[in-house]
């Protein structure tokens, strides 16, 4: 099984909406367009959940048994590293080794030395291909960038042969991710950075560096839309060439981290594919359970009872649940409404505040970042929660395959 050209990680926290997203691919499918789906889910997620990778693997198992999808799919081990990675090796056939804890680690003097020796050609004008300007570098430069990434890159090569040693036989699918960092990676470094992967041999698919701007979690993307596609087309521009120039492997794409909804994105980045005649990964966390809730205060009933209820949890234990995201959200709690205010809502009202659509005067993006985080709660009203998803099946799953299909996958992909 091939990745392909474009393809779409739809995580899905409560395991229970694999049909509902496969069926927004088919869709797709029908407009002539081919994503294959990966189900990602991360180690974090699954101890909130409580849930374990061979879950992931039964629901897309299922899903693709249910609508007879004989096309690829994976599961991806979403965010691995050494200490995580072997709950997943089973389970998963996709994985996402991440290495931005490593970043501005020293590797040994001598394997740095010897990454600048074999650079050392690439100072001076470095022309790419599809760059109008050729981009300067120095030696120091080459020096700088390996002092910054060349452990990352090592740490990546001990879990993907660690992974291997464990699969034997059976292909994988490596993605390399530096985006939960702090500082975004430039495109002269994303250069070196794949000529350090090239020399330790990763047979990398995928890579995820971080962008330029914020990518808050469940919102839309906060920055200078002109700098993203800039660099995004320079990335595009480098990965091109350096597949060719380092002998990595001829699908290796652009993987987009996109925490979800990043809209104002999809446009320059659909462009610039076709541009460049380049693949994607874009990998979505977390709207899937926001249409959940979304389908779940639209039903009215006991489904609207339970979405305010999570409101009203989620709005108590706002430091708690806030913490662990606190870099990639923006949430100012005196826009959020309050609980008995919203106890009061109807149906329709919960739906258009917290849905992504920024076209409805209602749409308030501090509720929704704060339901985004939030679905510790749902994980914790467990059964109660699991039986409203089945009893209000339909309006949920609607709800998530239009949201896949008409906001992602149309926009970024057609
Ligand atoms: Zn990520």
């Amino acid at each position: 099984m091939t990745l392909g050209k474009y393809s779409i990680g739809i995580g899905d926290r409560f395991g229970r909406q694999g049909e509902a997203q496969l069926q927004a691919l088919q869709l797709l499918r029908k407009e002539g367009v081919n994503v294959t789906p990966v189900w990602n889910k991360s180690y974090r997620e699954h101890a909130i959940i409580n849930s374990k990778p061979a879950d992931t693997r039964a629901e897309a198992d299922a899903a693709v048994r249910a609508l007879d999808w004989q096309e690829p799919y994976f599961v991806d081990a979403d965010h691995v590293g050494m200490k995580t990675v072997d709950h997943f090796i089973t389970a998963s056939d996709f994985f996402t080794i991440d290495v931005a804890d490593f970043i501005g680690q020293s590797a040994e003097k001598s394997t740095l030395e010897e990454f600048v020796e074999r650079n050392r050609k690439f100072a001076g004008a470095l022309h790419i291909p599809m760059i109008p300007e050729p981009l300067t570098v120095t030696s120091e430069q080459i020096a700088t960038i390996g002092a910054n990434y060349l452990f990352a890159i090592e740490e990546a090569q001990r879990i993907y042969r660690h992974i291997a040693a464990q699969k034997k036989e059976q292909p994988f699918v490596v993605e390399i991710s530096m985006d939960e960092t702090n500082a975004p990676q430039t495109p002269v470094e994303l250069f070196f950075i794949l000529a350090a992967i090239a020399w330790k041999e990763i047979p990398v698919a995928t890579i995820a560096p971080k962008f330029t701007g914020r990518f808050n979690k469940g919102v839309d993307y906060v920055g200078e839309v002109h700098q993203f596609t800039r660099e995004f087309a320079a990335d595009l521009a480098v990965i091109a060439s350096a597949i060719e120039r380092f002998n990595l492997p001829a699908g290796l794409k652009l993987s987009v981290h996109s925490g979800s909804d990043k809209f104002a994105l999809y446009g320059p980045i659909n462009a610039a594919l076709k541009r460049f005649g380049a693949g994607l990964h874009l990998k979505t966390a977390g709207t899937t359970w926001l249409e959940e809730v979304i389908g779940l205060a639209e039903a009215g009933g006991e489904g609207l009872v339970l979405a305010k209820a999570i409101y009203r949890h989620a709005h108590a234990r706002f430091e708690e649940l806030c913490k662990p995201y606190a870099t990639v959200i923006n949430i100012d709690p005196d826009r959020l409404p309050a609980p008995d205010a919203v106890d009061g809502w109807e149906a329709a009202r919960y739906a258009a505040v917290l849905r992504h659509d920024q076209s409805q005067p209602l749409y308030n993006p501090h509720f929704r970042q704060l339901i985004h985080v939030g679905y510790k709660v749902a994980a914790e009203m467990g059964e109660r929660y699991l039986q409203a998803l089945d009893q209000f099946r339909p309006i949920i799953a609607k709800n998530v395959t239009t949201n896949i299909y008409e906001r992602h996958l149309r926009r970024i992909f057609l």
